[in-house]
């Protein structure tokens, strides 16, 4: 499902009206889909209709990335400068096959410096029939030279109604399932997608359980372990989650949780001290922003958990 139907709708309306940008750098929350989004995006910029047909050529092609003049950076990892300076490459070339050339980068905030500087070097004077659309998480990280270049598009959470109808529709989940998985994505479609595949949501709620218990050593170490192999902003988008769940319940004195099947006394916490946690996880979701290191970061959460 593509989230933000508005947003697309936008875009097709100035890319009809011919006020396509040469730029673009897509923002929202992680799991929100904004790759899906910015791959509807080229593609409508391929359509031959200019409206994501999905039938034509142009569509098609971009749609299983097997179009010659769409070049897409999605690499795991830092982005280094090499590969920006291969896509200048691409993008200095004619088109192959189109008339126009679409670079898409993905996460752009994981670009090194270098690269970034690269890379404004191109939206300085970006190649004719060119467009250039980055994706990001988190903006902050991105410089600010970069950001001023492109014309910003937010993607906006879906209604959580509108994400149980489709998990039911498109992936025939019960409606009491649909509920909980809605009630954990908040509004991003991406993730509920990625729920029904795999619910790590449930395991990190038990890791909760679990270093509850562990000495602050232990912490430590899970915290430099968790820093290397975890999308951090994610755990603790989670953790926000799962803690405003458990609040509500205990305010409500419900026994039952909205958002896993675990109950309210299978966890110690009491008001005051979920309150405290959920005001140092938003403090650290704003750290990340300011590329605070991820292990302090996690640090932080594990010794006030
Ligand atoms: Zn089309």
């Amino acid at each position: 499902m593509i989230g933000d139907i508005i947003q697309l709708e936008k875009a097709r309306m100035a890319y009809k009206n011919g006020t396509l940008k040469q730029s673009y750098l897509i923002t929202g929350p992680w799991d929100i889909g904004k790759k899906d989004f910015a791959i509807a995006f080229s593609a409508m910029i391929f359509c031959e209709t200019k409206d994501n047909c999905g039938k034509c050529k142009g569509c098609k092609k971009t749609n299983s990335f097997s179009n010659p003049d769409f070049y897409v950076l999605d690499e795991e990892g830092q982005i280094k400068i090499d590969s920006i300076r291969e896509l200048n490459k691409k993008l200095n070339l004619k088109p192959y096959e189109f008339e126009s050339k679409v670079a898409l980068i993905i996460g752009a905030e994981r670009m090194t410096i270098e690269a970034a500087n690269s890379l404004l070097k191109i939206l300085e004077e970006p190649p004719e029939d060119s467009v250039i659309i980055l994706t990001s998480a988190v903006p902050g990280q991105l410089l600010e030279t970069i950001k001023s270049r492109c014309q910003d598009i937010k993607l906006k959470n879906m209604p959580k109604k509108m994400i149980v109808e489709e998990l039911i529709k498109n992936h025939g989940l019960k409606s009491d399932e649909a509920l909980r998985i809605a009630n954990i994505a908040l509004g991003r479609p991406k993730l509920a997608e990625k729920l029904v595949v795999n619910d790590d949501y449930g395991e990190e709620v038990e890791f909760l359980r679990e270093i509850a218990k562990k000495n602050l050593c232990d912490r430590f170490k899970l915290a430099s372990d968790f820093a290397e192999k975890k999308n951090v902003l994610r755990l603790i988008g989670y953790w926000e989650t799962f803690f405003m769940d458990l609040l509500k319940a205990k305010m409500d004195g419900r026994d039952d949780l909205s958002t896993t099947k675990h109950k309210v006394k299978d966890f110690s916490w009491d008001i005051w001290a979920i309150v405290n946690i959920l005001d140092i996880l938003e403090k650290m979701r704003e750290y990340i922003q300011s590329k605070i290191k991820n292990k302090l970061i996690l640090e932080n959460i594990f010794l006030n958990i």
